[in-house]
């Protein structure tokens, strides 16, 4: 570890005003900032320049330690992590620098002594939603922990005009509004107007003869646009360390205009640059890739090639030769959406640069790792290569170059194995050739790896089973994590407050593996009693929340069972449905047992295009109705669906959960995040044995965990001897009660077709398999249900939940990343 000279020439100074710690240094500047930045004074400040000011104010502060942060890496000659992620889920900024910076009280005084209404001005920021869901809250939490763990790290991704659409619930469906979060100016980005660079389309290829004599190969796209760097600093938590998102915009450039202007074409100049900066305008909102977008493959290409070009400039600028440009830096790759790097790296080397075939591809290995998210075949993205031809000529011809290589290598080692020779390629034969991103991938990188422990052994053993006999020593595992600042210390204070009481310290924010200290006080009753406390106080304010916005009353006394996520068929909310449709006839028979009191809480979006997963959506809301208003019911169960599930509003509902519902088919999510969040908040699980549940269940001890389900083995194995829905809707009378009820119309006002293509689905179809998991669910849930009405024992097992889950910090993860991975030391700077 080296720390940061300290330069006084040009660094700003801590003691001014315009950067200082002190109460007295934070409210001048807010002062000054509403006045010199926003042109206002107090008496006239509305709520959104109030925020603006707050905002200014601390990106003050992250600036001032960008500078040392950049001079300590540039004196270090530091090994720099490029995460290149197609998605950010950042969430809201301003609550999580505050932390970071260690000022969050300091700051509520400040507001109090200007009379300023703290939470308000926090609930002002629009978050960027710049990703679908767990994929791009991975890379934003990685981005914490990678400053956290003072690692030096570039994030390289898309600066979408429109993030993720915000959902409402109209009627019960869902309705999908566009986002534009920079309507209003986006405080915490710096644009970089000169960091630009051309990213050609289309066109053909030639060879031609270099000045210096060689045959060389170039690209001579038919259309031209820039890419523009706009610049996040991210703060690392209690150190000096700053890291750069980096965001990339789709311009025209100038000489567009010029060209048709000369020809007297304004219109086709004016709809060129509309063109041009479609790229970047909206982020595409399916969990899954859509076949064929060519939209998509564009965007994905911008931004790996201005990542790309960035890296060499940078790197040319310092040391002048290309030839150590892996030893300078890694780049992860998020998925395959940037795979598209291994084949311009390539094109950039050689033909811009002139470096010979053998030893760009050796530095390209060497920069490149992947990492893997899905196992579901029909998720792993492919391009025509009809589409490819036509826009990116020169990449195809490099990807079949590398094929070539490639497959040559794979006859060496296995001879006579055609099949599995069609199997690797990067090419998918058929009647329509398809380029396969996830090949190319893990050709192209010297490692590769899945995000939980049960994923990445069936990475090895399934989905790259072929790779793995080929490279076994390529495929690691990395378990993700979540930030414990933003999913604890921002949105749970409460419960971070009991904690660092309860410890004596609050270490454990940066080492979350000393909240095993808690262990030794579950047994508690007074701090179970506070536990209860903190947790009934979360449960009210999003109660409060909810009222707010969809007018459903929750009573906190309830159990809250949560399902949160994108809507999705393989995360299986309609499984949960049938449970509370089960306990709604059970009332109706027997109005007057005793039943446990839950409100079951919906949140997540789905993919616009994804009819079941609307109609599901739709399915929950009617099913609310029905119940919500059920006199005999009478306020025992009630089910909500939270509008717009995204960061901000998964702040308020995780410290609220009491039960968390992650009851994926197994082996179809990868790892979850979700579920870490919410036990992370004291929540108890009922789940699957699939992704990182499996982990989490392993920490908190089976004892702590609700289980149920098939294991991926049995799943695979009724997959292979067939499997018969129908069958289980006709031999379990209670299973088949509770579709026939939403086939009757009773949530419907008497439709009876509206929900069939649903029903219908599940008995004949039912691909996540929610009929074999039933009644092993149900059961689970009795379970839950009885110890949730042992309360003093429900708490214990709350704390023991929080006390064990120090594994899934994103810190650990990053640290794991950089020593088996990257091999990336850390660089301290100052704070
Ligand atoms: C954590 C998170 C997710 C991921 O949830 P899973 O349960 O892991 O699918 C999705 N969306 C948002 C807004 C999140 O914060």
């Amino acid at each position: 570890m080296s720390t940061a000279q300290s330069t006084k020439l040009l660094s700003p100074n801590r003691e001014h005003t315009r950067t200082g710690m002190s109460k007295e240094a934070l409210k001048q500047a807010y002062i000054d900032n509403l006045f010199y930045i926003q042109g206002r004074f107090r008496e006239v400040a509305t709520s959104h320049d109030l925020y603006m000011a707050a905002a200014y104010t601390v990106r003050d502060r992250l600036l001032a330690r960008w500078v040392k942060s950049a001079q300590a890496f540039k004196v270090n000659r530091a090994r720099t992590v490029c995460y290149l992620s197609a998605e950010f889920l950042l969430g809201p900024h301003l609550a999580n620098n505050l932390v970071n910076l260690g000022i969050t009280k300091i700051s509520q005084e400040s507001a109090a002594e200007l009379e300023l209404d703290f939470a308000m001005i926090l609930e002002e920021e629009e978050e960027p939603g710049l990703g679908n869901g767990g994929l791009g809250r991975l890379a934003a939490c990685f981005m914490d922990s990678l400053a956290t763990q003072c690692i030096p790290a570039i994030g390289y991704g898309i600066r979408y005009e429109f993030g993720i659409f915000d959902q409402t619930i109209e009627n019960g469906w869902q309705v999908e509004r566009s986002d534009t979060w920079l309507r209003n100016g986006n405080p915490w980005e710096i644009p970089r107007p000169k960091i630009c660079f051309p990213i050609g389309f289309g066109g053909y290829t030639e060879q031609y003869r270099h000045a210096d004599g060689s045959l060389r190969h170039r690209w001579l796209p038919s259309l031209e646009i820039n890419g523009v760097a706009y610049d996040t600093p991210i703060l690392g938590y209690g150190v000096g360390n700053v890291n750069l998102l980096r965001l990339w915009k789709a311009e025209a450039p100038q000489s567009f205009d010029f060209q048709a202007f000369n020809v007297g074409d304004y219109y086709g100049a004016v709809h060129a640059k509309i063109e041009a900066e479609t790229i970047s305008k909206v982020l595409y909102p399916n969990d899954e890739p859509e076949v064929g977008k060519e939209l998509r493959l564009k965007q994905q290409f911008f931004f790996v090639s201005c990542s790309l070009q960035d890296m060499i400039r940078l790197h040319l600028n310092t040391v002048g030769s290309l030839d150590t440009f892996a030893n300078k830096f890694v780049a992860q790759l998020n998925d395959t959406h940037p795979a598209l790097a291994v084949a311009e790296l390539m094109r950039l080397f050689i033909d811009e640069h002139g470096m010979a075939w053998e030893q760009a591809w050796t530095i390209t290995r060497n920069t490149f790792c992947y990492t893997n998210h899905t196992l579901l075949p029909e998720a792993l993205e492919t391009w025509s290569v009809a589409l490819f031809e036509r826009l990116l000529p020169r990449h195809l011809e490099i990807i079949y170059l590398i094929n070539q290589d490639f497959l040559n290598q794979v006859r060496e080692k296995f001879p006579d194995d055609e099949t599995r020779v069609i199997r690797m390629s990067l090419i998918a034969e058929g009647e329509q050739r398809r380029v396969r991103m996830a090949n190319l991938a893990v050709v192209g990188s010297q490692a590769v790896n899945g995000v939980a422990a049960l994923h990445s052994e069936l990475v090895k053993t399934t989905l790259f089973n072929d790779f793995y006999d080929l490279w076994p020593e390529k495929f690691h595992n990395v378990t993700n994590g979540v930030s414990p600042r933003r999913f604890m210390v921002v949105s749970n204070p409460r419960l971070a407050d009991l904690i660092s009481h309860t410890c004596g310290h609050n270490d454990w924010i940066r080492d979350l593996s000393l909240l095993r200290h808690l262990e030794h006080h579950a047994d508690d009753v007074e701090l179970q009693q506070r536990w209860r406390e903190v947790k009934i106080a979360a449960k009210q304010d999003f109660a409060n929340w909810l009222q707010q916005q969809t007018g459903v009353v929750l009573d906190p006394q309830a159990m809250f069972d949560v399902q949160a996520k994108r809507l999705h068929e393989y995360k299986r909310q309609h499984l949960n449905i049938l449970h509370i449709i089960r306990l709604y006839q059970r009332i109706q028979q027997n109005p007057n047992q005793e039943i446990v009191s839950r409100a079951f809480i919906f949140g997540g979006k789905a993919a616009p295009g994804y009819y079941l997963a609307k109609l599901i959506i739709k399915l929950i809301n009617a099913v609310a109705e029905v119940v919500n208003h059920d006199p005999l019911v009478n306020g025992r169960i009630r089910v909500a669906f939270m509008p717009d599930f995204n960061v901000k509003n998964g702040q308020r509902l995780y410290p609220a959960a009491d039960l968390s519902e992650q009851i994926s088919l197994a082996g179809k999510e990868a790892s979850g995040t979700g579920n870490m969040k919410f036990s992370l908040n004291g929540a108890l699980t009922i789940g699957t044995l699939d992704g990182a549940n499996v982990e989490i269940r392993e920490e908190v001890g089976a004892e702590n965990f609700f289980l149920f389900g098939m294991t991926a083995a049995e799943v695979t194995a009724k997959q292979r001897e067939g499997y018969r829905p129908w069958e289980l809707y006709h031999a379990d009378p209670e299973l088949k009660a509770d579709i026939d009820l939403i086939n009757s119309g009773h949530f419907s006002r008497g439709d009876m077709v509206l929900f069939r293509p649903l029903t219908d689905h599940l008995i004949n179809h039912d691909p996540f398999m929610v009929l074999a998991d039933y009644r092993a669910y149900l059961e689970c849930q009795a379970q839950v249900s009885t110890a949730w009405s042992d309360a003093a024992n429900w708490d214990r097992m709350s704390i023991l939940n929080v006390a064990r889950m120090g594994k899934f910090s994103s810190d650990r993860a990053i640290v794991e990343y950089a020593k088996n991975i990257w091999n990336v030391p850390p660089v301290t700077v100052e704070r």
